[in-house]
């Protein structure tokens, strides 16, 4: 047997061989074993003092590095220490700033079309009437409904759906000018505000994404044709949203009414 250096590392393996010891069931009424127990509770005793003694000569060993150092030594230390500290604060800001954009985007979105979603364009709503009002402006508010859609579910399924509804977000997105709100209203309803717009340029702007539209089909044989019905109004001065949406809905009930595929303004 090598003899025992005296270090922490042996006084460990010592405090194990004799609590393996203890542990054995033979040994339970052993008349050393009183004994043994405080010899293993004096080595722990040990080895927790002189682990505590190597942490406070290490830190004494850093203080004493420390102060060996001129003081612009120290500050140019210290200042590297800030730089890094910045460093991972300005990484940690930019995460930050990531994870909430990404989640407010998320907020805003429609998942199917990526187009903006009902709860974004309720807030518009609200802010582009008042901006018209305020700066007495014309504002058309139009509702758009897919044609016989769900013919198109019944026929070929849900999802053939579903890549149905975002070819028409894209005949959209395509369709409308710069700086035109527009997006998904629920279901196979869009909709879309124009700021600043005449009613013959409203006109102007939905034929062509209706005429888009109507070049689009679904399905490989016997393919359906899509269409779509739009109903469209002029925000009227003073008045509330609401008078306006309904209003757009009874022109798209109309359209619908007339045979769809069509765009009809409500006056
Ligand atoms: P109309 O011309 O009168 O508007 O007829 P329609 O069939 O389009 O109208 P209806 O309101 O009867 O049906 C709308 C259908 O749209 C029913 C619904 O299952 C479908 N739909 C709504 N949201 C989605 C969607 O996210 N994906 C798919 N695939 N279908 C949807
Ligand atoms: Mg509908
Ligand atoms: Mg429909």
């Amino acid at each position: 047997m090598t003899r025992p250096s005296g270090s922490i590392k042996d006084g460990k393996i010592l405090l194990e061989r004799i609590q393996a010891a203890l542990e054995e069931p033979d040994h339970a009424r052993h008349p050393l074993r009183p004994l043994l127990e405080e010899v293993s509770a004096h080595i722990l005793g040990q080895n927790q003092r002189m682990e505590r003694l190597l942490r406070i000569s290490d830190g004494y060993h850093l203080l004493e590095h420390n102060q060996s150092l001129t003081l612009a030594e120290r500050c140019e230390k210290q200042l590297r220490r800030m730089e890094k500290l910045a460093r991972i604060s300005d990484q940690y800001q930019r995460n930050l700033w990531e994870v909430t954009e990404t989640l407010r985007q998320a907020a805003n979105q429609d998942s199917l079309t990526g187009l903006a979603n009902r709860r974004f364009l309720m807030e518009r709503l609200k802010d582009e009437t008042q901006r018209a009002t305020r700066k007495d402006t014309r504002l058309a508010i139009a509702l758009m409904d897919v044609d016989h859609f769900k013919q198109i579910n019944d026929r070929f399924g849900h999802e053939v759906g579903d890549v149905a509804l975002c070819e028409i977000a894209g005949a959209v997105r395509q369709g409308v000018r710069r700086y035109d709100v527009y997006g998904r209203w629920g279901g196979e309803e869009f909709l879309l505000m124009l700021p600043d717009t005449r009613r013959d340029e409203a006109m102007m702007v939905l034929e062509r994404i209706r005429q888009t539209i109507s070049t689009l089909t679904v399905g490989e044989d016997d393919p359906i044709r899509l269409s779509a019905s739009f109903g469209v109004t002029l925000l009227r001065s003073g008045e509330d949203v609401d008078e306006a949406l309904k209003r757009a809905d009874d022109a798209l009930f109309e359209a619908k009414r007339a045979g769809r595929d069509r765009v009809v303004v409500g006056d």
